[in-house]
């Protein structure tokens, strides 16, 4: 299964900003996308960056 590299490693701790470290929820949320290498989401922080992670697929559906 291909991997990422320099993305975070996503555990069950909320994600953060890769620009400025702040704490992404839900509510930064803006994009939800399905490929083959899992759930990718999009999540926009107030300082404009947009951080990307990928979940593997194993949680949610
Ligand atoms: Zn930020």
């Amino acid at each position: 299964m291909p991997r990422d590299v320099g993305f975070l490693m996503l555990a069950d701790i909320v994600c953060a900003c890769e620009r400025c470290d702040a704490p992404l929820g839900d509510e930064h949320l803006r994009l939800t996308m399905e490929s083959a290498g899992g759930v990718r989401h999009a999540y926009e922080c107030d300082c404009g960056a947009v951080t990307i992670t990928v979940a593997d697929g194993s949680g949610r559906a």
